[in-house]
């Protein structure tokens, strides 16, 4: 009970029964996961203070030896290739923009979790025929949106558009973090090579103007930075904590506009409830 594998089916035939928002995916995920898991935790902020609607989560992946901190968007899929793409590029392609800012601001680095019923390749050539949600480097996706032949022709204007095939193929299944043919996640040497060349690569050949060089790897870093340090202890069973109102004050500039922090430690043993 409680693997990734699970969640992420349980997002598929959600998605497939009946309407339902990202925001309400992202929170069922995330409880659920905590429940069953000893090193999976998340805080949430205090919504009343800040208008989290549409916000973000850092996610801290602790490996060994290094700790990746991430800024996570999550997007549920369209039908058709054109709502795809202005799902993605709300305001004329500046969300994703701001996306990657956010995130070099932040030195963390930018994740889309797509939540989807379509059924395509991944980046690990696993079929994930019963999943539902998929991570992908921002940096991937907006290389996509920029790329020649990303129009169709829709009343023969040529509009922007996005397949979610291609922006599956571009992610790993949300069960590749916990068990993937590619990785043996039990080896924390592995378990970091795998994050390296699946989930946070291609960052290098990026446009240039977007990343500054200096700053872009310290998403990667030896220590778990203080604002994480400093979160308050887990209660037992690791669900959703709310931050208290020193914390928010004191690392205001860190955790503004985010949903909340999601600890994902690997280097403990994946040991359920
Ligand atoms: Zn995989």
């Amino acid at each position: 009970m409680g693997t990734l594998y699970e969640a992420s089916q349980e997002i598929k035939s959600w998605i497939t029964d009946q309407p339902v928002q990202e925001e309400s995916l992202t929170d069922w995920m995330l409880r659920y996961i905590s429940k069953y898991k000893k090193n999976f935790h998340y805080y949430l902020f205090n919504k009343t203070q800040e208008a989290c609607n549409g916000a973000d989560w850092l996610w801290c992946i602790k490996t060994n030896p290094y700790i990746y901190l991430f800024l996570v968007q999550a997007k549920k899929t369209k039908k058709t290739p054109s709502e795809n793409y202005s799902g993605l590029n709300q305001h004329n392609g500046d969300q994703i923009v701001n996306l990657l800012n956010e995130a070099k601001t932040k030195n963390l680095y930018p994740i889309y979790t797509f939540y989807t019923n379509e059924n395509y390749q991944t980046k690990c050539g696993a079929p994930k025929i019963d999943e539902g949600a998929f991570l992908a480097s921002a940096y991937d996706i907006k290389k996509l949106f920029d790329a020649y032949g990303s129009k169709i022709k829709i009343n023969s204007r040529l509009v922007n558009a996005t397949h979610t095939e291609s922006l599956l193929n571009n992610c790993i299944g949300l069960s590749c973090l916990e068990d993937c043919p590619l990785c043996n996640s039990e080896d924390s040497h592995d378990f970091e090579n795998f994050l390296t060349n699946y989930l946070v690569n291609k960052i290098e050949d990026f446009n240039t103007k977007l990343i500054d060089e200096n700053s872009i790897y310290r998403y990667k870093q030896d220590e778990v930075p203080s604002y994480i340090s400093a979160l308050p202890p887990m209660k037992p069973n690791g669900q959703g904590v709310s931050l208290p109102d020193w914390y928010q004050k004191e690392f205001s500039s860190q955790i503004q506009n985010l949903n909340g922090i999601v600890v994902f430690d690997f280097t403990k043993k994946t040991f359920d409830y």
